[in-house]
C-alpha cells in the first residue's frame, strides 16, 4: 500500500455506556497504521480519567473561543457539557496517511456529513436497552439525574443508526472488536485506496 495515500477517516457513534471508547481503544491498539482523536470538553473528568490522554479537558471559555476562531471539525453539546473535534490535528494525521477514529455523537457526524468530507460511518448498538442500563449504573460514575438523561438520549440516538454504513452489535467486547477489524480493513480494500497499487502491478503486466 503506498505510503503517500491520505488516511481514511472511520466515525463510530454509539449512546453513552455502549462501550464504543473500549471498542475503538482496542481497535487502535490491534491495527496499524490507526489512530484515535482527541477529543476537546468543557466536561469535567471523572474519576480515573487522564487530561491529555482521555480528553483534552479545557474550560468552557477556552472552548467557545476555539468555536469562534474555526479550530473544531465538529462539536457539539451533549448533556450540558461542549466536545469537539480538531481540525487541524484530523488534517494533520489524514494528511501524514494515517486512518483516523472519531467516537462523536449523532450530532457531530451531521457537521462532517454536511461538510462534505469523506468517511466511513459506523453505528455501535447494545445487545438491548436494558443491557445499555445495566451497563451505565455498573459505570457508576455518574449520578442517578446524568443516568436517566443518558438512557433518554439514548432512545432517540439509536434511531439514527441507519445514517451509518456499517451497524455492529457489541453483545461480546471480543467479536464486537473483531467485526470493527474486518470493516476497517474492508474499507481499506475499497478500490479508489487501492488504485496506485493496483496501477504499479498492472504496470508490470504491460512493461
Ligand atoms: P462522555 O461524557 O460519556 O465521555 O461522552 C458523552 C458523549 O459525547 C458521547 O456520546 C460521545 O460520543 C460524545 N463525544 C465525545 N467526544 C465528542 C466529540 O469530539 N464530538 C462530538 N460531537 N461528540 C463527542
Amino acid at each position: 500500500m503506498s505510503s503517500k495515500s491520505r488516511g481514511l477517516l472511520f466515525i463510530i457513534s454509539a449512546a453513552s455506556g455502549t462501550g464504543k471508547t473500549t471498542l475503538a481503544e482496542r481497535l487502535v491498539q490491534i491495527m496499524p497504521n490507526l489512530r484515535m482523536s482527541r477529543s476537546y470538553t468543557s466536561r469535567a473528568a471523572r474519576a480515573g480519567e487522564r487530561p491529555g490522554v482521555d480528553y483534552n479537558f479545557v474550560s468552557r471559555e477556552t472552548f467557545e473561543a476555539m468555536i469562534s476562531r474555526g479550530e473544531f471539525l465538529e462539536w457539539a453539546d451533549v448533556f450540558g457539557n461542549l466536545y469537539g473535534t480538531s481540525r487541524v490535528d484530523t488534517e494533520t494525521w489524514l494528511d501524514s496517511g494515517q486512518d483516523v477514529v472519531l467516537t462523536i455523537d449523532v450530532q457531530g457526524v451531521f457537521q462532517v456529513k454536511a461538510l462534505g468530507v469523506d468517511y466511513t460511518g459506523i453505528f455501535i448498538l447494545p445487545p438491548s436497552f436494558e443491557v445499555l442500563e445495566r451497563r451505565l449504573r455498573g459505570r457508576s460514575a455518574d449520578s442517578e439525574d446524568s443516568i436517566q438523561q443518558r438512557l433518554k438520549t439514548a432512545r432517540r440516538e439509536v434511531l439514527h443508526y441507519a445514517e451509518y454504513e456499517f451497524v455492529v452489535i457489541n453483545d461480546q467486547l471480543e467479536s464486537a472488536t473483531v467485526r470493527l477489524q474486518e470493516i476497517i480493513a474492508a474499507a481499506r480494500s475499497r478500490t479508489p485506496r487501492m488504485q496506485a497499487l493496483a496501477l504499479k502491478i498492472i504496470d508490470t503486466f504491460h512493461g
